[in-house]
């Protein structure tokens, strides 16, 4: 197996917009639905500011002591172990907390003030106040989508953040990025997108989600390893889309126009 290239493709102004930020020492909030390149973007930023990523990806479960650290027990010895925030600020990596509403409320005690202007973490069980170096940065993803009014971000919380809201590329860039994430050739990552494109527009209520790039490159990927184009949108797009009958069968349907 090749590996795959890991280069985000911008799809308007947020790399500058990202950058202008870190420079500014302000946290990103990133927006937009699954699979449409926010942990690309991120990866593709922390390597071209030449910081070290640290992801977090949030859980309902998730709590402050998860992010900032924990004593451990270790043969019969007490350890103290960070926590990939706490390892975050120490060393001035990128620390990107995916879907941040998952995570328990009080996580927010602690990104407040190192989201605001004081950019510290409270280490309340060593006692440390660390303050987060200049190369540190705070990135928030979430997508609008999917929470429910009483899970939203606080205002507070926003308030704080630089907003870069990304969506589904435009056809032409969805192409590149399928030709560049895969090696298909051009007319066949054109085909694909104008079926993106068409499952985009469907209104069913069993469809929670669209086709997202990630999809399309899926299905590009089992193309490209020698599965017809049909039965591929029907594993990589129909199948994690919806498990619902009529949405499938509609999704089916769409694909066979594209065959
Ligand atoms: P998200 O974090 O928004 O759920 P990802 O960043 O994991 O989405 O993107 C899913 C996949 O889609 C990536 O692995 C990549 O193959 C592809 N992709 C989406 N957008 C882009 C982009 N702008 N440039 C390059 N690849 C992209």
């Amino acid at each position: 197996m090749t590996k795959r290239q890991s280069t985000y493709i911008a799809t308007g102004r947020e790399k500058e917009v990202f950058r202008s930020a870190w420079q500014c020492g302000l946290p990103v909030l990133l927006k937009g639905p699954t699979g449409c390149g926010k942990t690309r973007f991120v990866q593709t930023m922390a390597e071209e500011l030449a910081r070290p990523l640290i992801t977090v990806a949030c859980h309902e479960d998730l709590t402050a002591g998860d992010l900032v650290g924990r004593f451990l027990l270790q043969s019969g010895d007490t350890k103290w172990l960070d926590g990939p925030l706490t390892r975050a600020v120490r060393t001035g990596a990128i620390c990107y907390l995916d879907e941040v509403v998952e995570a328990r409320a009080d996580t927010t005690v602690v990104v407040h003030p190192l989201a605001d202007h004081r950019r510290e973490l409270n280490v309340e069980r060593l006692g440390e106040h660390l303050l987060a170096p200049d190369e540190f940065m705070l990135v928030v993803s979430y997508n609008p989508g999917y929470q429910s009014v009483l899970k939203d971000l606080k205002p507070s919380t926003r308030q704080r953040m630089v907003a870069i809201e990304l969506a589904y590329p435009d056809p032409a860039i969805e192409v590149q990025i399928l030709c560049n994430e895969t090696g298909i050739d051009e007319a066949l990552a054109d085909l694909l997108v104008r079926m993106g494109q068409a499952i985009r527009t469907l209104d069913h209520e069993g469809l929670a989600e669209v086709a997202s790039t990630r999809t399309l490159v899926s299905t590009a990927l089992l193309i490209k390893a020698g599965l017809p184009l049909r039965e591929a949108a029907e594993a990589a797009i129909a199948g994690p889309l919806t498990d619902d009958p009529v949405a499938t069968r509609q999704l089916l349907e769409l694909v066979k126009a594209y065959v």
